[in-house]
């Protein structure tokens, strides 16, 4: 699958993708590389602006005509590199957004293995969400920027989505915080007090300064902040002296050009109210956290203190539309494309 043009201004509409066919051949494969049957990709915000030509953004933007690549979960069929064998399950980072593909060895390198011993017990989607990369940045940054206390009160915007409900999940039960969430339907707000969020609102109905006035009575300690503008504004004038604010992404205003994009008016409360913002890329911030992250998040999910909530859209052809609907807010949940039965 193409991304087609860049599209610099409003939201990548389902045409903006195409769908090209060629041929891999098996027998081909040189030493090293390994032929990979793709079973799941994710759709990521983080893509958003990599459809628009940024050079001055932290990772290069996609190429009109070649594949789109991120996350996704792969079967190995074929392997001429050692380490990877037939049979081998991984998380590749990225794959092309293809329903095969042949990973040199950058691409292997890249590339983690899911762990025998999960195999089996979790769906392998799980891999790109809740134990995947929107997990890791939910559980990095909350160890290593917020630090959350017990008895806080923590709020998480997007909540519904894929870092926001592990984020809000493990403020509640792996720090024991007051959590209270938003989201952009009543649905998402009935299924974030189901997850056991102490409340939650509909960005859509109530402003943000008016709900955190109403649900956040003693201010807000942390903020895990997904969406900026508007939301940021508001937790800024409701933070309490010493707020932590996990900046870690801003989707609200990805669709816009810089000169369209929310201006934000009292970051001056950063310093009276001495709030600590910090942004982070995951991949640099969770340096050697992977293996305490999987063994910590699988056995909450295994228990059940992590529940994972997914909205999984069937077949490759059908990946432009799972991205341009998850940036619509029409995800619950982590938004994931199911290219092949396993
Ligand atoms: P989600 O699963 O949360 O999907 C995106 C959600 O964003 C939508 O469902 C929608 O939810 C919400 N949204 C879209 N437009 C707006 C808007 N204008 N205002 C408010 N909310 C909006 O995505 P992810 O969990 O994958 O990503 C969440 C955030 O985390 C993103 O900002 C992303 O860039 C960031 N991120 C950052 C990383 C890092 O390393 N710093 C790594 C991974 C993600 P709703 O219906 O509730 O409005």
């Amino acid at each position: 699958i193409v991304l087609k043009r860049y599209v610099d201004d409003g939201p990548v509409p389902p045409d903006a993708f195409g769908v090209e066919l060629s041929t891999l051949a098996a027998d081909g494969l040189a030493e090293g590389e390994a032929l990979c049957e793709v079973l799941y990709l994710s759709v990521d915000p983080y893509m958003r602006p990599l459809m628009r030509l940024n050079k001055a953004h932290y990772a290069p933007s996609f190429t009109p005509g070649k594949p789109l690549a991120g996350s996704g979960v792969a079967l190995v069929r074929v392997s001429k590199a050692e380490g990877f064998a037939a049979g081998d399950v991984i998380v590749g980072r990225p794959l092309p957004w293809s329903s095969y593909a042949v990973l040199g060895a950058d691409g292997l390198a890249a590339a983690r293995k899911v762990p025998r011993e999960l195999l089996g017990k979790v769906p392998l989607s799980y891999f790109v969400g809740t134990l995947g990369m929107p997990g890791l940045t939910a559980y990095s940054s909350l160890k290593r920027i917020a630090e959350p206390r017990r008895g806080e009160t923590a709020f998480v915007s997007a909540a519904a989505g894929a870092v926001g409900q592990v984020a809000g999940q493990l403020l509640k039960r792996a720090y024991g915080c007051r959590v209270v969430g938003s989201a952009g339907s009543p649905e998402k707000v009935e299924l974030l007090l189901r997850l056991g969020f102490d409340a939650a609102f509909n960005h859509k109905e109530l402003p943000p300064a008016e709900a955190l006035a109403k649900h956040c009575p003693d201010g807000v300690d942390v903020y895990f902040d997904n969406v900026g503008a508007e939301t940021l504004e508001a937790v800024l004038d409701a933070a309490n002296v010493g707020c932590r604010i996990v900046a870690c992404g801003m989707i609200s205003q990805y669709d816009l050009p810089a000169e369209k994009r929310y201006g934000v008016k009292n970051l001056f409360n950063v310093i009276g109210k001495q709030i600590k913002m910090q942004g982070f890329i995951v991949t640099t911030l969770a340096a050697g956290m992977e293996e305490d992250f999987l063994r910590d998040t699988a056995a909450m999910v295994a228990d059940g203190r992590v529940k994972v909530v997914e909205d999984v859209t069937e077949g490759l052809e059908n990946i432009g539309r799972a991205f341009a609907d998850m940036m619509a807010g029409k995800n619950m949940g982590k938004a994931v494309v199911k290219v092949a039965a396993h």
